[in-house]
């Protein structure tokens, strides 16, 4: 049944819109909900965000991209990290007292 008063879905226009993508605030049916469960804090609560399919893609692409970063980040940190780790150790040792020698 043709219902004109009813929002059509942005991506299929003969299909009844249920849901809005939350970055573009198209109007998107079934078929085209794609939802990310939400992971910050702020956002406990919620079952997650609703995005049509061009903007789940482009977060998702988004979201391995920061995913990259993090993990360089943590490398570097790591690898920072276990350099001073090793330098303080050598100050350490370098300040100890040393034995005396036999002759
Ligand atoms: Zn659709
Ligand atoms: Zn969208």
């Amino acid at each position: 049944m043709y219902a004109p008063e009813q929002d059509r879905c942005f991506y299929h226009p003969n299909s009844v819109a249920v849901e809005k993508c939350e970055r573009w605030n198209k109007l998107i049916c079934l078929k085209c909900k794609r939802t990310r469960k939400a992971v910050h804090s702020y956002s406990v609560g919620t079952s997650g965000y609703i995005f049509c399919p061009a903007c789940y893609r482009s977060i998702d692409k988004r979201s391995r991209k920061l995913r990259i970063i993090a993990y360089v980040l943590i490398v570097v940190i790591g690898v920072g990290g276990t350099f001073l780790i090793i330098w303080l150790m050598t100050m350490v040792s370098s300040n100890m007292p040393t034995l005396p020698e036999y002759p």
